[in-house]
């Protein structure tokens, strides 16, 4: 990267006359067609617009030095925990951008648009099997979304047994924070169940929880400690003996890919991240896609409209009668969707069930690796990802945000710190299969290095990072007052 250019804005690094290379006039005469319609001589403006002037080199480094900024999997090992970033297949990306799809109006009939919806069908099958559920429908827009378009669906389930007593949802103290919004969104109200000193949902504190008023248990599995949950069956038979229903976030399907599925411990409804477990690159808001699925008998619940297959072997989009209602104005992220089906084809049956098996031991590799160094509040093997209390030796004062700020130094993004809230310094570390033995080497060494800066010299961890182009942002101010327009200054005063 170029310091000098460094967050300079183009309309800076602009001087009046400067011009790239220009052709001249073209004297081929424009196709009508091509010809835009011509805009009213009343809303065209009188005086040119103040456009940046730059040398083609300046203006080739420009844009070069920005997008070297941005940290991404592409670019460096992603050890974000909860999220699973990992590498995606570009052969997925070349797919879901294939001008037949690209062009495809989200309007279009369903006559014109087969193939798009064989894909949707397939995909709906895939994950069913995948889920172990009876159907899935593909339309919400994010895992949050698919929370609410499952519990939507679980309200509606209740409502049609005429038993719309049922307004609770039992969420453990280790979920992620979409599941209790989620909840209260639905206009439920959310019971939280601790968890055990090892992680997991404690049985005993759910039991007395259990009443005619609850309409669901929201479970993820392996939860955010990345602890499998062992005690799913016991909890499902518990929930269904009391009237309720199993609700699984599928945010954490990575480690469980071919190995277990939800569907078959008892779960009645779940959503998938399609933009973390099927290869999309997410990551500042978008775009992803959380499909829900449901067990059979739940089916007619699910929001229109839906894709179905005729038994002539057509596809049709309906929209039946009991269905929720839309929740989102189309299919839903068409191009994720494409993503996630060319993903789970491409591995096959044999390569999803190796997903899991990996992701695991790269996790548990890690773990293992640093807890000397690293306080581990909960012992044994994880699942795909993990979470340490800080440091071991608490007396340097250095900070889990310290840590992940020394990170950036050594060309790492930083873990997820500071959640799950279950312990004060977490640094939350998830791996995932698509890393490499040396990566995971590096990685390591590198936190070991700052371990024992941490013992040794503990203001440059304090003080890190020295060598981002930013250092110390103030979080707050930038999330209370961003400056997002830049003024323009006219030619005249550069
Ligand atoms: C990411 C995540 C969610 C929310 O999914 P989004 O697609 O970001 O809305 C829910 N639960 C868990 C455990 C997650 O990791």
């Amino acid at each position: 990267m170029n310091r000098e250019l460094y967050g300079k804005l183009v309309f800076e690094i602009s001087r009046p006359g400067r011009s790239a290379f220009r052709l001249p006039k073209s004297g081929v005469p424009v196709v009508a067609d091509t010809a835009a319609a011509p805009i009213p001589a009343g809303l065209l403006r009188e005086t040119p617009l103040d456009l940046p002037e730059c040398d083609e080199p300046s203006l080739v480094r420009h844009y070069n030095n920005m997008s070297t900024n941005n940290f991404g999997v592409d670019t460096g090992f992603y050890p974000l925990g909860s999220c699973t970033m990992k590498h995606n297949p570009k052969i997925n990306e070349e797919i879901a951008s294939h001008r037949s799809f690209a062009r495809l109006h989200p309007a279009t009939p369903a006559k014109a648009a087969q193939g798009a919806l064989a894909i949707y069908w397939e995909l709906q099958r895939a994950l069913s099997e995948i889920g172990g559920m009876a159907e899935f429908t593909l339309n919400p827009f994010a895992g949050a979304h698919g929370e609410l378009t499952g519990l939507m669906v679980i309200r509606a389930y209740h409502d049609s047994r005429s038993d719309a007593a049922r307004r609770k949802v039992i969420v453990p103290d280790s979920a992620h924070g979409t599941n209790p919004a989620s909840a209260a969104v639905c206009g439920l109200e959310v019971v939280e169940v601790k968890s055990r000193p090892d992680g997991t949902v404690d049985v005993e504190d759910l039991r007395p929880l259990l009443d005619e008023t609850v309409a669901a248990v929201m479970m993820t599995n392996p939860n955010t400690l990345g602890i499998f949950e062992k005690n799913i069956p016991e909890i499902a038979r518990l929930a269904h003996e009391a009237g309720a229903l199993m609700y699984y976030d599928g945010a954490n399907l990575n480690p469980m890919l071919g190995v277990a599925r939800p569907g078959d411990m008892g779960f009645d409804v779940m959503h998938i991240n399609l933009h973390k477990t099927f290869s999309t690159p997410h990551g500042g808001g978008g775009p992803g896609s959380g499909p829900v699925g449901v067990r059979a008998g739940l089916e007619r619940f699910l929001p229109s409209p839906r894709v179905t297959r005729r038994p002539d072997g057509t596809f049709s989009i309906e929209a039946p009668e009991e269905a929720l209602g839309s929740i989102s104005a189309t299919l839903g992220n068409f191009a994720v969707q494409a993503r996630a089906l060319s993903y789970i084809l491409s591995l096959g049956a044999g390569g999803l069930m190796e997903v899991g098996p990996l992701a695991t031991l790269n996790a548990n590799y890690i773990k293992e690796s640093l807890k000397d160094c690293y306080l581990l509040p909960i012992e044994g093997v994880c699942k795909h990802e993990f979470v340490f209390d800080g440091l071991r030796d608490k007396s340097t004062g250095v900070t889990t945000l310290n840590i992940a700020k020394r990170l950036l130094d050594r060309g790492y993004h930083a873990p997820t710190i500071y959640f799950p809230l279950l312990f004060h310094e977490s640094l939350m570390i998830e791996p995932t299969e698509t890393e490499s033995r040396e990566t995971l080497d590096d990685f390591i060494a590198a936190m070991r290095d700052i371990a024992r800066e941490a013992a040794e010299t503990p203001d440059v961890v304090k003080n890190a990072p020295h060598n981002t182009p930013i250092t110390h942002p103030d979080d707050t101010e930038a999330a209370l007052h961003p400056v997002v327009t830049y003024f323009v200054p006219r030619n005249s005063d550069l």
